[in-house]
């Protein structure tokens, strides 16, 4: 093969899968060369302002000299030892880190090689305290509809049933229970409709119910949905009163991206068990964690089974943990409060006009978390193009064109964002304003 990347290119349409893509129909991708602070530099030479974080990740940005200083130094003393009889100071560095940094409820640490893993292992840490405590019929989970929670078959039978994949996989998912989500407008208090149902589905079947499990504040993936701390405070004492575990999945949201080092702050709650993934290792390498309170370690394992049935081969990896470790240090070094702060108030102000579009349905913003909701979906076979020749990456799914920027994002910057943002919001009006000619 020639070094062409148009090559790269057209090898990669026929032979690899990318994220939710069809080999039949492949969507366009645009080959990287390299990432640099808050920019992507395509092959072609042309530069993207980066909006994604890639996936809530990179948060302090790409190219990182203290982060790239850490994974070299790691590097030099070994890449990777298992895990299983052997230990080393990355991993007990970072899960120090983790401790010290979540609610002191938290106090013990599983490291998982990706979000939905994690979600597993908290999903197994649920099910396998109730059976320690004797409980073994409780094995359903309560949720909300449109969650996300990962891709493999546990962590997907909490997605949102409608909008995720359930449908193809029905007959072998584990069947577990969806209350109404929280309407997205009321910030201040809660929506009594939603905690009612929620409250219902629980005590209706309170007797299999090992935990329940949602994303704190924030709905990623299943709609960009935000909700407030009233709501999530709710769900607490209801878990609370009916001595069910909780779950609060920061994959997403953790490490400031909402505000807070956690979203769970905000409602001033704990859970017994926390995730984190995705800006650990501050978009490096894969790795995330699964945290729990001692009162589910002890009672896992003081029953009968007192083994947490789990251990990935490539479990704490030091290369991953010593980003992480990195990562967490320049985060917490750094005035990530302001910035986030900074972000949030010019996503307000510059997103605010794409509301007066006729394409629109909503503009939402929350922590640096910038959402479009559209009427229509997105012809993402149109929009992506677009945005790259606006100069931004910005990847729309359905109804929602959205961004979490690095918190390390200039404001000269965020406007050429918001600004990509808003034209295209604008375009797409234009377009719809065009006598249909058998087009999208
Ligand atoms: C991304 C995400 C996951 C899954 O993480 P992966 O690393 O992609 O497996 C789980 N939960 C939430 C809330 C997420 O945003």
């Amino acid at each position: 093969m020639s070094n062409n990347w148009e090559d790269l290119v057209n090898f990669d349409k026929q032979h690899i899968w990318h994220p939710y893509t069809s080999l039949s129909h492949p969507t366009p991708v645009f080959p990287v060369k390299s990432a640099s602070d808050v920019r992507l530099t395509l092959e072609d030479g042309r530069e993207l302002i980066d909006g994604m974080s890639s996936w809530w990740a990179a948060i302090h940005g790409y190219n990182h000299p203290t982060l790239n200083a850490a994974i070299e130094n790691q590097l030099k003393s070994m890449s990777h030892v298992m895990f299983g009889g052997l230990t080393h100071k990355p991993a007990v560095d970072l899960a120090k880190k983790l401790i010290d940094i979540s609610h002191d409820d938290l106090q013990h640490v599983f490291f998982a090689d990706s979000g939905s893993v994690a979600v597993e292992v908290a999903i197994k840490m649920a099910l396998q305290y109730c059976s320690s405590l004797g409980q073994p019929q409780k094995q359903r989970l309560l949720t909300i509809k449109n969650g996300y929670h990962g891709d493999t078959f546990g962590a997907m039978a909490v997605c949102d049933p409608d909008n995720g994949m359930h449908h193809l996989f029905s007959n072998v998912l584990a069947q577990h229970l969806f209350a109404k989500s929280p309407d997205c407008r009321d910030q201040t208090t809660y929506d009594q409709a939603a905690i009612d149902d929620f409250e219902h589905l629980l005590k209706d079947n309170i007797g299999t119910i090992a935990a329940v499990i949602i994303e704190p504040l924030v709905q990623g993936a299943g709609g960009m949905r935000f909700y407030s701390s009233a709501y999530l405070k709710k769900v607490r004492e209801l878990c609370d009163e009916h001595d069910v575990l909780l779950i609060l999945d920061e994959i997403a949201t953790g490490f400031g991206r909402t505000g807070t080092l956690f979203a769970y702050e905000q409602a001033q709650i704990a859970p017994d068990i926390l995730c984190v993934g995705k800006a650990l290792t501050g978009g490096y390498v894969s790795l995330a964690a699964t945290l729990c309170s001692s009162k589910v370690a002890d009672g896992i394992g003081g029953g009968q089974h007192p083994t947490l049935m789990h251990g990935p081969t490539f479990m704490a990896n030091p290369l991953a943990c010593a980003v992480a470790n990195a990562s967490l240090e320049v985060l917490l070094a750094s005035p990530w409060q302001t910035s986030v702060q900074r972000i949030e108030k010019q996503l307000q102000s510059e997103l605010a006009p794409c509301s007066q579009l006729s394409a629109v349905k909503e503009v939402r913003v929350k922590g640096a978390i910038g959402v479009i909701e559209l009427h229509q979906p997105v012809d993402i076979d149109w929009i992506q193009p677009r945005f790259v020749e606006l100069g931004v990456w910005v990847r729309p799914f359905s109804t929602l064109i959205y961004v979490m920027p690095p918190y390390i994002m200039t404001t000269a910057d965020l406007s050429t964002l918001t600004s990509a943002m808003h034209q295209v919001a604008c375009d797409i009006d234009t377009i719809n304003d065009q006598p249909k000619a058998g087009g999208k």
